[in-house]
């Protein structure tokens, strides 16, 4: 970092996010989509942007939640689960707060083990163990989250892993797991079946309680602008089709939102207009169905690349 970097550091915003695994895709690409280019520094760490004095650091997803508390970052993009795994019963969460839920890194942090049947909730499994005399050993990485809701059993042994948790129960180190899980496949692979889901998890911006630092609160403001904007536009598409002019009015039958479309005349053809629209949420094969229902013709839905949409 030059000199001069290092004293304009204070005006700039630091954002930390992961420098590489299952967060990293989803930060750079809603970065890029925020118009937010990189210029990557020599050592890698540290990627200044020049449409917005922002800079942003390339760290584990472990030290983010701990450098947005301590000031050394002023944002940072982590799953919800491990902020509220640092939180969880400290009551520290007054230093911090989630900005923006970001939809992305979508994943539930489950209970698995070998002996519980498809379906059988924690309780169930918790007083079968009890009456064979049997206490309970779950291997986790998330300790505080994993104790706070077995609360209410007794006999709960917590193995704190930082990874392959889901090895624990084969080398006999736990009777049972708590990790993260997608689709479960990998679980399964393991010889255990999922139970029941203890959180469900996505991507957060995380800023210090009541925002950012004197000096940065427009470029948090202007960042939370088109953040928005993306997030907005992901769940939006644009509709364009053809139609009788007379059966515009339906649409909203089928289309939340679609009370006012702009109807465009088409030359030459009396009575079937062109209708543009935008529908606040994904369209669905049973949507474009029903558009046909209505007498609908060449049909087109488009992703929404930005959006600033005052309702
Ligand atoms: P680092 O090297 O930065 O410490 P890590 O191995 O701890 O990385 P990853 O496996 O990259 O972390 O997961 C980061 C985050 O991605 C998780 O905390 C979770 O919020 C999210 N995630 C989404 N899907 C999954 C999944 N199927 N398994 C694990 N994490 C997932
Ligand atoms: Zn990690």
């Amino acid at each position: 970092m030059s000199e001069e970097e290092k004293r304009e550091g204070g005006d700039r915003l630091k954002l930390a996010i992961q420098k590489s695994g299952r967060l990293s895709e989803g930060s750079l690409d809603l970065l890029e989509r925020c118009g937010l280019r990189l210029r990557r520094g020599r050592e890698q760490l540290l990627a200044r942007i020049d449409s917005l004095p922002i800079d942003v650091l390339f760290v584990r997803d472990d030290d983010i939640v701990e450098f947005v508390e301590q000031g050394v970052c002023d944002a940072g993009i982590v799953g919800e689960n491990v902020y509220k795994e640092r939180y969880l019963g400290e009551g520290e969460g007054e230093s911090l707060e989630v900005v923006r839920y970001l939809g992305f890194a979508r994943c539930r942090l489950c209970f698995a083990a070998r002996d519980i049947e498809e379906g059988e909730g924690v309780y169930s499994y918790m007083k079968k163990r009890e009456q064979e005399g049997l206490g309970v050993r779950i291997a986790t990485s998330y300790p505080r989250t994993v104790r706070s809701y077995f609360s209410d059993y007794g006999g709960v042994e917590v193995v704190t892993m930082s990874g392959a948790v889901e090895l624990a129960p084969r080398l006999g180190i736990a009777d049972a797991v708590v990790d993260l899980v997608s689709t479960g496949a990998s679980m399964n692979a393991h010889g255990l079946e999922v139970g029941e889901t203890l959180l469900r998890s996505e991507a957060v911006l995380l800023s210090g309680k009541g925002g950012v630092r004197e000096g940065l609160v427009g470029v948090m403001e202007k960042l939370l602008c088109r953040v928005d904007g993306v997030l907005h536009a992901r769940g939006n598409k644009y509709i364009m089709l053809h139609m009788e002019e007379s059966r515009v009015g339906l649409l909203s039958d089928v289309i939340p939102g679609a009370e006012s479309p702009t109807v465009l005349s088409l030359s030459g053809v009396e009575g079937i207009v062109a209708v543009h629209l935008v529908c606040h949420e994904d369209v669905f094969w049973e949507t474009m169905e029903a558009l046909r229902g209505l007498g609908a013709r060449k049909i087109l839905v488009l992703p929404i690349e930005k959006m600033m949409w005052e309702v």
